[in-house]
């Protein structure tokens, strides 16, 4: 039987950026200041915050997270949609933004328009090669995922990223959690299709 159990945390809207756009959201030089490591190896939060703004609103408090990208990516909530006014913003995987939203982004030393960028994050979960196999999953499968226990339902079209670089992790967001009832280190369990 292969291994179906994994480990669930939640994301909230964060941003990632590049050197560039860091230097011009928070001056020439600015080195990120990291306060937690996340479980994904390499990756932390960082004390730095930007406000992102939309056609129609802004959100503010938006984390960075590090270390630095190629390219600057806003990952926003379903639920944060209305308050920007990017209906149509579209739901993809990190690193994917042919056609992602325009956005703007201000720091405390600058302020930014990106013509594209803006995503609502697709549910995923981070494989190791090795965990792969024992899950029986390959890089991009959509597999379906039971999480909760009172609110309990199953997300579909769960993306399953295999590389070397990952450990075993799901990354639902705040949004989806919500919705089932659970917090970050709940587990889930994965079904393929
Ligand atoms: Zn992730």
């Amino acid at each position: 039987m292969p291994e179906t159990r994994v480990i669930v945390n939640l994301s909230n809207r964060h941003i990632h950026v590049s050197k560039e756009d860091l230097a011009a959201l928070f001056g020439p030089g600015h080195k990120l200041t990291r306060t937690k490591d996340l479980m994904q190896p390499g990756q932390y939060a960082c004390e730095e915050v930007v406000t992102v703004r939309g056609p129609k609103g802004s959100l503010d408090n938006i984390r960075i997270l590090g270390p630095e990208r190629k390219e600057t990516q806003c990952e926003i909530l379903a639920s944060d949609v209305f308050k920007l006014g990017v209906s149509g913003c579209p739901t993809r995987e990190s690193g994917q933004l042919d056609g992602s939203f325009p956005f703007e982004i201000i720091g405390p030393a600058g302020t930014l328009k990106k013509t594209r960028g803006l995503i609502i994050a697709k549910r995923h979960v981070h494989f190791d090669p090795e965990s792969a196999q024992r899950f029986g999953v390959a890089d991009k499968e959509l597999v379906s995922l039971r999480v909760g226990e009172e609110r309990a339902a199953v997300f579909e079209n769960v993306v399953c990223r295999v590389s070397e670089s990952y450990a075993l992790e799901c990354h639902l967001d705040f949004d989806e959690g919500n919705a089932v009832g659970i917090g970050s280190g709940s587990h889930g369990t994965v079904i393929k299709k």
